[in-house]
């Protein structure tokens, strides 16, 4: 989509520090990291919330989910992470392409 970061991200149109990609997700480092590694998941194909996720898009969000499991140790985090997904104003979120944050890489506060 025209004038999301994220898309232009993924297509390599905007420079990020990419930790993995392949044909459907791209993980690259955030701009702002909020842990020792702060990490964000993104599908390549635009779309802002869960509310918008038909057949496919659950399918793809299952195969990231499953394929972020697979790739912790490799990415620094074998001893643990937090997976987040700000959803809408309430949630803070500011960039409006779905997108899973990896946080780890110590021990994260929970309270
Ligand atoms: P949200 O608040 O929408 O869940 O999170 C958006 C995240 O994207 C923030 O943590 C922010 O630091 C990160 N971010 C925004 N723009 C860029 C960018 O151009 N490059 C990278 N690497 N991260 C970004
Ligand atoms: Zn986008």
């Amino acid at each position: 989509m025209e004038n999301c970061v994220f898309c232009k991200i993924a297509a390599g149109e905007i420079p990020s520090a990419k930790v993995y990609e392949d044909d459907e997700i791209v993980i690259f480092k955030d701009i702002e990291p909020k842990a020792k590694i702060h990490l964000l998941c993104v599908p390549r194909a635009h779309f802002a919330t869960l509310a918008e996720a038909d057949g496919e898009r659950t399918a793809l969000l299952a195969r990231a989910l499953a394929k972020i499991g697979r790739l912790a140790p490799d990415l620094g985090l074998a001893e643990g992470y937090r997976l987040v997904v700000n959803q809408g104003e309430n949630a803070g979120q500011t960039v409006m392409h779905l997108h899973i944050h990896i946080l780890g890489g110590e021990p994260l506060a929970w309270e």
